[in-house]
């Protein structure tokens, strides 16, 4: 009896060894073959507008064995063949899934906003200006807010009395202006510049630039962009400083009353957006601040770096000339064929 339960046992352990010798070896082998498979990045962290590729090791695959996908889309998209492109301040997750096995790799992605102060505009690649009008106003601050996130900035053209104005929200102006974004002229009360006489004139564009120099510094030249994008040689001569039109009209105070608000205006948006140009939106209606959301992400995208007026002109080393007025500026080819005379 002894004899047989020693035997037994004894089988017990050979064939538990044999288990253990063999199959997790096969199983291990199997797990070692696909550990190797990884993405080329587990973690990477990016500034807003850059892109980072990322792609699968050790594994034999075509673009469309590979599902790409972001857990937000805001943060960062991704396109299918694994290019990452850095959106607005925030974090998600890229994944990458394997069709055949449906294995899915993961990278975490942290976006962060550009400092500001150092950050640099590389003039050989598309540049637009933003312009927002007639504020400041009870949206303004929260716009700021988007743009910074954005690692954007704008030329901010304000009136003293149009609607509650820099009258009202002085502390605005310091806000736009300690934000690095650019402070500019919108006349006092939005009149019709080419209706006025000449004295009104200089009331109204002279006038208004004092008060914004009262509280964001002397002797500093603001930008003037007329009411209604309407002036003359007298204009020209009494305000004395450049003339900032525009080459991409959101028309979002036409639409700001529409469900579809945010829609309509991208519809312009990508219609008129070209390297060089300057887009006229509206700060004092808060669907346009709220369309601006969408406005940024989609042209960072397309490659552009979002600044104010003059640093796009400052980038591109055209002068900003007093009496001039001006609805775009160079493209990046016409800055390299400049650069190469
Ligand atoms: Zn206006």
């Amino acid at each position: 009896m002894k004899k047989q339960i020693i035997k037994a046992l004894s089988f017990i352990t050979v064939f538990a060894l044999c288990v253990s010798m063999f199959i997790p070896f096969g199983y291990s082998e199997a797990k070692a073959a696909e550990k190797k498979v990884k993405l080329n990045k587990k973690k990477i962290t990016l500034t807003t507008g850059d892109w980072k590729k990322l792609k699968l090791k050790n594994l034999d695959y075509e673009i469309d064995d590979i599902e790409w996908s972001t857990t937000d889309k805001a943060v960062a998209k991704v396109s299918r063949k694994g290019w990452v492109v850095a959106l607005v301040k925030g974090e998600c997750t890229i994944k990458a899934k394997v069709k055949a096995t449906g294995k899915t790799y993961k990278c975490k992605v942290t976006v962060n906003a550009p400092d500001m102060s150092k950050r640099v505009i590389d003039p050989e690649k598309p540049i637009i200006a933003l312009s927002f009008d007639d504020g400041p106003g009870p949206n303004t601050s929260a716009l700021l807010e988007t743009l910074a996130s954005y690692g954007a900035t704008a030329t901010f053209f304000m009136c003293y009395a149009n609607g509650s104005g820099f009258r009202v929200y002085s502390d605005v102006v310091r806000e736009v202006y300690n934000s690095g974004n650019e402070v500019a002229n919108h006349t006092q009360n939005h009149p019709q510049l080419t209706k006025c006489s000449s004295a009104k004139i200089d009331e109204e564009v002279n006038g208004n630039a004092e008060k914004l120099a009262d509280l964001v510094g002397k002797g500093q030249r603001f930008l003037l962009r007329p009411p209604y994008g309407s002036f003359n040689d007298t204009v020209k001569q009494i305000a004395n400083v450049p003339i900032i039109i525009w080459s991409v009209d959101s028309l979002d105070w036409k639409y700001k009353k529409e469900s579809n608000c945010t829609e309509l205006i991208m519809k312009e948006v990508k219609a008129q957006a070209r390297d060089g140009g300057i887009i006229l939106m509206h700060d004092i209606h808060k669907t346009s601040c709220e369309a601006v959301k969408t406005v940024l992400p989609w042209l960072i995208q397309q490659g552009y770096q979002v600044c104010s007026v003059s640093e796009m002109f400052e980038a591109r080393g055209v002068e900003l000339e007093n009496g001039v007025s001006y609805s775009k500026c160079i493209t990046a080819a016409e800055y390299k064929a400049n650069k190469a005379k």
